[in-house]
């Protein structure tokens, strides 16, 4: 951004970009392409079409789309519009989604795509309010237009294409991102224009990031890492090469899709590079145009990183760390040289403006080197959940001990400490929160899922390591009610229509009752147990 002035809004940086270098590419996927002159004036009119049909400022505008150039495109208008982006997984099941449109209830839905089915099953819903409007902004003719969208993409030609000025203001919350509820309902976490240009700010210089990059766009949409893929591009003029989602099981595709796209930076959750790794398709000085890889949502193991900089020696890997609520990432480390052996790399030190705190259960620092709970301060902090202030108190706490009074810090739930070195380590979750190809899953809201089902007795879910790329993988033992059978397949198709396919899990077991510790509660440790016994063959295994 080399002292750019800054933004007060996000959408800006498109507008700055159009103005310079209209021409210039912004997205792409495959043959549809927007250039930032394009970008500006679709945006512009999708934001005047949205204030002309009542948008004001704060309201919430879901979209419900897939991953595609339109899709960025109204973000961009939403922001412009002065909404709150709210985005939703086009893959996830209709009950799950309508929790998430009742907690943040929509003034607008705009969808594209193979979404009119699941639209439709969600206007039925109870949760829907006639209120909410639907607008349907396919631009190439592919999907018929439902009946019942408020406007469509032709309508856009009736808007000028002009600069749409809206109130917004930098403090103004700019999107809300769901995250897994242990209690079984999706967290809503805001997110302001303010937290997000702060860590864009740090990022791009960082990386540096500048017009000839090409940065791959590898996050769903409704993941924040995103967030830094659009809008990182953005603020560095940049062109953003989205990567199809169908890749993501073909690791020789992916790398391809590097090779081909010619991508200057990488970044997605560990799972891809260590897919990549695991099917060994990247060869030496690979990617000629890459400088840059990075990670973030979970650890990426050291044997993969080590594999990774063995082959490409030219390139800078940089481990990212921070949850959702404190907007992308708090800290960064960028691995100076290919590690020797497997001991983990640190998640280093924080971004610019954030703070790192390694507390005890009174809140007081831990002494360098013992294990505490990793709390988070600074810039990227979210003001809170959506619509739920006892979440929000129970998160983010007041820090104690800072010398302003009204410094909030928030709970990761991280296990760290602080080495010799003066880098922090990630430790592991203090907490049934767990990571499963970069998905973020409390095994709370699975639970809750499976009783809501109505036909277990009791369940236990549990997460062990895997050796494999995917992290943690998910097993559930389960008692199904008095005189009823219940096949792992029948209950798998059961909860499948209330959790994404990431949240379902890989081995089931059905038991005549949970082990129980001596005050009666389940005994997760010995759940475990039974799943590593060689007898637990009789468990069943699904492909995830
Ligand atoms: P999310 O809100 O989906 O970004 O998940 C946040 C959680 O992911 C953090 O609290 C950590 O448990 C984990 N996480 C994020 N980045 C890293 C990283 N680089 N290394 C280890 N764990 C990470």
């Amino acid at each position: 951004m080399s002292g750019a002035a800054s933004v007060e809004r996000l959408d800006q940086w498109v507008t700055r970009q159009a103005r310079q270098r209209p021409f210039a590419g912004a997205v792409v996927l495959g043959e549809d392409r927007l250039t930032y002159g394009e970008l500006e004036d679709l945006s512009n009119r999708l934001a005047r079409c949205l204030l002309d049909a009542g948008c004001e400022p704060g309201d919430r505008v879901c979209l419900l789309m897939p991953k595609s150039p339109i899709a960025i495109m109204a973000i961009v208008a939403i922001y412009k519009a002065g909404g709150i982006y709210v985005p939703l997984d086009p893959a996830g099941p209709a009950p799950r989604l309508a929790k998430i449109i009742a907690s943040c209830e929509p003034r607008w839905m705009l969808a594209a795509g193979p979404v009119g089915g699941l639209l439709e099953t969600l206007m039925a819903g109870e949760g829907w309010r006639e209120s909410t409007r639907v607008g349907w902004v396919q631009s190439d003719g592919t999907q018929a237009e439902p009946v019942w969208a408020d406007f469509s993409a032709r309508d856009l030609d009736r808007y000028a294409g002009s600069p749409v000025a809206a109130s917004t203001q930098r403090r103004d919350p700019a999107h809300i991102f769901y995250t897994s509820g242990s209690t079984g309902v999706p967290k809503g976490v805001v997110i302001t224009h303010s937290n997000m240009i702060a860590f864009i700010e740090w990022a791009v210089p960082y990386f540096e990031m500048r017009p000839q990059d090409r940065i791959s766009g590898h996050s769903p949409l409704h993941f924040d890492l995103s967030m830094l893929d659009i809008f990182g591009t953005f603020a560095a003029g940049a062109e953003l090469h989205l990567v199809p989602p169908e890749l993501n099981v073909l690791p020789n595709k992916l790398a391809e899709f590097i090779r081909g796209s010619e991508l200057t930076q990488w970044f997605s959750v560990p799972s891809a590079l260590n897919y990549m790794a695991k099917f060994d398709v990247v060869r030496v000085h690979d990617f000629r145009a890459l400088r840059r890889v990075m990670w973030c949502g979970e650890v990426l193991p050291t044997p993969a990183l080590m594999y990774w900089m063995r082959r490409l020696p030219g390139v800078r890997f940089t481990n990212l760390y921070g949850p959702t609520e404190t907007t992308v990432a708090s800290s960064y480390y960028t691995v100076p040289a290919c590690p020797e052996d497997a001991a983990p790399v640190p998640i280093g030190q924080p971004c610019d403006g954030e703070v790192l705190y390694v507390l005890d259960e009174d809140l007081r620092p831990v002494p360098a080197g013992e294990v505490g709970e990793l709390f988070i301060g600074g810039v990227g902090l979210s003001p809170g959940y959506w619509g739920d202030p006892e979440k929000t108190r129970a998160a983010f706490l007041t820090n104690p001990r800072s010398s302003h009074p009204e410094e909030r810090i928030y709970r990761t739930g991280d296990l760290a400490r602080v080495g010799t070195d003066g880098l922090v380590y990630f430790l592991g979750r203090a907490d049934a929160q767990i990571k499963s190809r970069g998905y973020r899953i409390e095994l709370g809201e699975i639970e809750a899922a499976l009783h809501a089902l109505g036909i277990l007795q009791e369940v236990a879910v549990i997460a062990l390591p895997t050796e494999g790329f995917e992290g943690a993988s998910i097993y559930c033992a389960y008692v199904p009610l008095p005189g009823r059978s219940l096949t792992p397949t029948e209950l798998r198709g059961e909860l499948s229509r209330l959790l994404p396919a990431y949240m379902l899990p890989a081995s089931w077991l059905s038991v005549e009752t949970l082990p129980t510790n001596p005050n009666g509660k389940i005994d997760r440790r010995r759940v475990a147990e039974m799943f590593r016994q060689p007898e637990a063959a009789r468990h069943e295994t699904h492909p995830a």
